[in-house]
């Protein structure tokens, strides 16, 4: 990879065969402050994806083809992200910060001998150096890491700033870039299965845990009734979390646990109740930006953590407040 005048920065979109999730507009977003933002899909884009990379305003879309090779594999879409890397010159490749991307980032960077970042929440040019920030040690301290190479490859946490459209639209015009990939020695995909959604028993469509803006999370408190934890997330349009001991009763599945063993989450709210707020799982919180506790007790480690708290009994305060927001939206429209 080169560094050009202008410095290209490539943005690896997933799931370009349907409509952009918001991580990835965030990363588009950006791109645009540190250079020319070059999409680039693994799966042909479909034309609301090209509307919102226009909106986004890119110009060039490269789809790199892999042919039958397991793009689900990361070391194999990292061969088609370093082609595409090396065919603009990129200065920078930028990836949403999901379990896959950052997969994917660290053979990229092996790959081109680029600096890696993973996790920023901001990225700069510092003199024509990238500085990322990233949030370290369990949300205990805030690092800034300086990019030595020439090119960089960063994952972007989601919802670490907010999307927004380009002031003029893109052409977001496809360019074909054959990819010969194939599957390293020794690793066969045998079967692939898409968990899009928060874990929900009830077949209630919800963002996705990772990269859900809101989060509404259960504990043991909840006593096994995650219904009020359900209601208030599905009044604010939020993912469902819970802490490893719900898990461990059997009240929820693993896909929901935030914490240590489970999810890393940063969303700009997070609401725990019935959640004392051990280690183990505020270390996969705490990065949240606001954070609002809902608990008995007014002296649980949560509730000294958060930005706000309610104490009292989750079973009437969660309804109540869904309540309250739903009626608000039904006199607001
Ligand atoms: C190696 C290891 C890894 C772990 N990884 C994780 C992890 O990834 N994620 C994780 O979450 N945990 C993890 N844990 C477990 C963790 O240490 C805690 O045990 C767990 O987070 C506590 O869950 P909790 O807050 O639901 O339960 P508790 O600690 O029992 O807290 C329940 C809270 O609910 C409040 N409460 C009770 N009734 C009500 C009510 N009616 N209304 C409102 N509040 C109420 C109580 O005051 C209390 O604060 C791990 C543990 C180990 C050993």
């Amino acid at each position: 990879m080169t560094e050009t005048a202008v410095r290209t920065v490539l943005v690896l979109i997933e799931n370009a065969d349907a409509a952009l999730r918001s991580p990835a507009l965030e990363a588009l977003t950006l791109a645009r402050t540190l250079g020319m933002p070059v999409a680039l899909t693994l799966a042909e884009p479909s034309t609301p994806a090209l509307d919102q990379l226009a909106d986004a305003g890119v110009d060039r879309v490269l789809f790199a083809d892999l042919g039958e090779a397991p793009r689900e594999i990361p070391a194999v879409a990292a061969v088609a992200v370093a082609a595409a890397a090396a065919h603009t010159g990129a200065g920078l490749v930028l990836l949403t910060s999901s379990f896959v991307n950052k997969e994917i980032a660290a053979h990229t960077a092996w790959r081109t001998g680029a600096g890696l970042l993973i996790d920023v929440t901001s990225l700069a040019d510092a003199g024509g150096r990238l500085v990322g920030g990233k949030r370290v040690f369990a949300g205990t301290w805030d690092t800034e890491c300086a990019v030595t190479t020439q090119a960089a490859v960063a994952t972007l946490r989601p919802n670490a700033l907010t999307a927004q459209a380009a002031a003029s639209r893109g052409a977001a015009a496809v360019e074909g870039l054959p990819v010969a990939a194939s599957s390293p020695a020794g690793l066969e995909l045998l079967d692939r299965v898409v968990h899009e959604v928060s874990a929900d028993a009830s077949g209630v469509v919800r963002p996705a845990l990772a990269e859900a803006a809101v989060v509404v999370a259960g504990g043991r408190g909840t006593a096994g009734d995650f219904g009020p934890v359900e209601d208030l997330a599905d009044a604010l349009g939020a993912a469902i979390g819970s802490t490893r001991d719900a898990v461990d009763e059997g009240w929820i599945g693993h896909d929901a646990q935030v914490g240590q063993t489970g999810v890393t989450i940063a969303p700009r709210v997070y609401i725990g109740a019935g959640i004392s707020g051990a280690p183990h799982h505020h270390g996969g919180m705490q990065a949240a930006r606001t954070i609002i506790a809902v608990n008995t007790d007014s002296e649980a480690p949560l509730v000294e953590l958060s930005d706000f708290a309610v104490i009292g009994d989750l079973h009437e305060i969660l309804p109540a407040a869904a309540a309250a927001i739903r009626s608000r939206r039904a006199a607001q429209s």
